[in-house]
């Protein structure tokens, strides 16, 4: 199981997980990456990677002999936390939506620069070390959020979401009734760097009124969502 205990911000002990079955990437990329301090376990098999010791980030190649990588990305997701990097061949035509839906951070297309892996990494790393720590249960109305084991109910029935549907949920409810603006959601629970993510905000938000209650979540034209206040009190 992966839980980030806290992402420290020298780099010589940030711990990466590389997931990537040709060695003909992998190797000159641990090398490299070992290089600017990190600390790199290797990977070769999708199975590999679900057994791994906890770490500060994971670099998942889709394409693995064994597992489908978009399943390992949503397995890895599920069980925690940690930021993942996509690495994803430009012949597999990523749908970014997709990516977002299986909880990626970021990702990046082979062939690609190293510099710009290297500053990805730093920036998924960065973003995940300023989650703030927050109550681990909120309680609004009939809405009920326990961050810790990102278990969701509504009235008393238990909400099945996707990773991105829970991170978009639990960033409105990080100050319940307080407007959120687009960009500060986007920020939260996506990268800034996604484009379409717009579009995107909004499918989520669809989804959860759909899953939850059709009021649930206000929108705020011009500026954002914010979960509805009545929600206090039914
Ligand atoms: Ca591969």
């Amino acid at each position: 199981m992966f839980v980030i205990e806290r992402v420290r911000c020298n780099p010589c002990c940030v711990e990466l997980l590389l997931v990537e079955d040709d060695s003909s990437i992998s190797q000159p990329l641990k090398a490299g990456l070992e290089r600017e301090g990190f600390e790199v376990t290797l990977a070769t098999t999708g199975a590999q990677a679900l057994q791994a010791d906890p770490v500060d980030l994971v670099l998942l190649d889709l394409g693995l002999p064994d597992l489908d990588g978009r399943v390992v990305c949503q397995n890895l997701r599920a069980a925690s936390t940690v930021p993942i990097i996509v690495v994803t061949a430009r012949e597999d035509e990523i749908d970014r939506v997709m990516l977002l839906e299986l909880g990626a951070d970021d990702y990046v297309v082979k062939p690609f620069g190293f510099r710009e892996l290297v500053a990805r990494i730093r920036a998924v790393l960065r973003r995940a070390a300023s989650r703030p720590v927050e109550e681990e249960r909120v309680e609004w109305g009939s809405l009920s959020i326990d961050r810790r084991a990102r278990h969701v109910e509504y009235d008393g029935t238990r909400v099945d979401l996707t990773p991105k549907e829970y991170d978009l949920l639990a960033a409105l409810a990080s100050d319940p009734g307080a407007a959120v603006t687009r960009e500060q959601l986007i920020n939260d629970v996506w990268d800034e760097n996604w484009w379409g993510s717009t579009k995107t905000l909004d499918v989520h938000v669809a989804s959860l009124r759909k899953k939850t209650d059709p009021s649930l979540i206000q929108t705020i034209r011009g500026v954002g969502f914010r979960l509805a206040e009545n929600q206090q009190e039914s």
